[in-house]
């Protein structure tokens, strides 16, 4: 399969390997928006979450919390940002699943989770708690 993070998780390209095992692979983000920006792939290929064995995300997560461990003790920073991009219209270009671990730093100028997005459309919440009922 044609798929750079396949590659990069079979070292058949090179990639700033951080942690690898069984089921996973991490590796620095060429373009960091952080010192350390770390993306973590399943070895497996899957272009998203829905797409993954379970056992691959229960692996993946386990590889996250490994990855994270790691950095806090090379680079020792304040704090961590975690997650994906799913889908295009959520910024996903690379469809093979990655899961982004962005250290923060006192002081980086970054927002939280909350600034990716702040639209909450029309419903109240309590209109929309009512499609999980
Ligand atoms: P996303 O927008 O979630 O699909 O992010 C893809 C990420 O992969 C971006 O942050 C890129 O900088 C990163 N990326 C793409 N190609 C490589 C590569 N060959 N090595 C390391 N990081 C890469
Ligand atoms: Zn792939």
């Amino acid at each position: 399969m044609d798929c750079i993070f396949c590659k990069i998780g079979k070292s058949e390209i090179p990639a700033h390997k951080v942690y690898e095992d069984k089921y996973c692979f991490a590796f620095l983000d060429i373009k960091p928006h952080a010192k350390g920006h770390t993306v973590v792939i399943p070895k497996k290929h899957a272009v998203t979450l829905f797409d993954l064995d379970d056992t691959s995300a229960k692996e993946l997560l386990l590889g996250v919390k490994k990855v994270m461990t790691i950095l806090q003790k090379k680079l020792s920073p304040d704090g961590f940002n975690v997650g994906w991009n799913q889908g295009s219209e959520a910024g996903q270009v690379v469809p093979h699943l990655h899961i982004h671990i962005m250290p923060r730093y006192i002081g980086d100028g970054g927002g939280s989770m909350h600034s990716i997005i702040k639209n909450p459309g029309e419903l109240g919440v309590e209109e929309v708690a009512k499609k999980f009922k």
